[in-house]
């Protein structure tokens, strides 16, 4: 291990998708330097605001009465000229020239994938911090904003589950997860779905209709189908064709789309940003870079970006064939 760090100054950001419980981390963040006399620097719209040079001091009061609000306060955005090694020069000029030592990074894994790039370059002192609602990192059991995602999801899918028994109607219902089908799970385990589409696990549509059908015989009154949004638009528009012609039913579908980023972060988000967020600054004074922090068994770890990157967080299987199961 290398000799500690005297830090004075560190710089926060975050970037990538907005994720509900990003204004907690950053709190944490801010409280846990300001309590270790380190001076911290917002950096707003993400990596862009690094070269832009768009910084704030944050103070004790900046971040106050922020831990309930959803969104993040210092703005996030893609920037796609991170990828350029030009680019993030400029943008580690610009912390040299305003003397920050230590940069923390709240995003998802393209996010950290810049932190790490960046860490190596320039030997610069960078921790990232997990927030993403899609719960795909590797390395730490929940991200910042899964909860909060799911459990507004849930209260939409509650809803939309009284309308469909009301109607004895077939709902399909989109939720967010490009890549990952960790919402569409945990929602669909809780909101009692007939199945779920998920891109880890493509679900046989036969296999789906035949559980509607079998449902429907035996007195059901609605039948909901839960689908992760995939890597095309349309997923569930598409799903509700293929069953009308295969069967004739018309599904009624709901795009819960960005709903789910919003709202304010659950006590579980909170309380992970907290730790996160204090983690990450502990991680930075013990001077190990290109890390994240994470949560394992409900300890705060560290675990090097690189690793992290490589690997896929596995989504629980048997959680989807218990879905199946309690639908009959
Ligand atoms: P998220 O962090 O939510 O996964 P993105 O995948 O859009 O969101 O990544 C956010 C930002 O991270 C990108 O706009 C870019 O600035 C940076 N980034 C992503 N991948 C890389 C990469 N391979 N090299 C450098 N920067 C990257």
């Amino acid at each position: 291990m290398s000799e500690p760090t005297k830090l004075k100054k560190i710089a926060v950001l975050t970037s990538g998708g907005d994720a509900p419980g990003m204004n907690a981390c950053i709190r944490a963040v801010v409280r846990t330097a300001i309590c270790q006399q380190i001076d911290v620097i917002g950096v707003y719209q993400g990596f862009q605001g690094l070269k832009e040079g768009l910084f704030c001091p944050l103070e004790l009061g900046s971040v106050a009465n922020i831990i309930q609000r959803g969104g993040t306060f210092l703005k996030t955005g893609r920037c796609p000229d991170f990828v350029k090694p030009a680019f993030r020069k400029l943008c580690w000029e610009k912390l040299v020239e305003h003397n920050v030592q230590g940069l923390v990074v709240i995003g998802g894994d393209g996010s950290l994938t810049g932190a790490e790039i960046f860490a190596r370059e320039f030997n610069f002192l960078t921790v990232g911090i997990p927030g993403t609602i899609d719960n795909d990192i590797a390395g730490t059991d929940y991200t910042i904003g899964f909860d909060t995602a799911v459990n507004t999801a849930l209260d939409a899918i509650d809803k939309i589950r009284d309308t469909a028994a009301s109607h004895d109607r077939l709902f399909i219902i989109e939720v967010m997860g490009r890549e990952s089908g960790y919402i569409a799970l945990e929602v669909g385990l809780a909101g009692g779905a007939e199945d779920i589409f998920i891109p880890e696990a493509p679900a046989a549509l036969d296999t789906a209709i035949q559980r509607i059908q079998r449902g429907i015989q035996r007195g059901k009154k609605s039948s909901i189908l839960i689908t992760a949004e995939g890597q095309k638009p349309g997923r569930a528009y598409d799903l509700a064709e293929a069953i009308r012609k295969k069967t004739g039913f018309e599904a009624k579908v709901c795009v819960l789309g960005h709903i789910q980023r919003g709202g304010s972060p659950t006590a579980r988000d909170r309380n992970l940003a907290s730790r996160l967020g204090a983690a990450a600054v502990r991680t930075l004074l013990g001077n190990h870079s290109a890390q994240m922090v994470g949560i394992q068994n409900n300890q705060e770890v560290m675990v090097p970006i690189a690793q992290v990157i490589k690997a896929k967080n596995p989504l629980n299987l048997q959680l989807l064939q218990l879905v199946r199961d309690l639908s009959i």
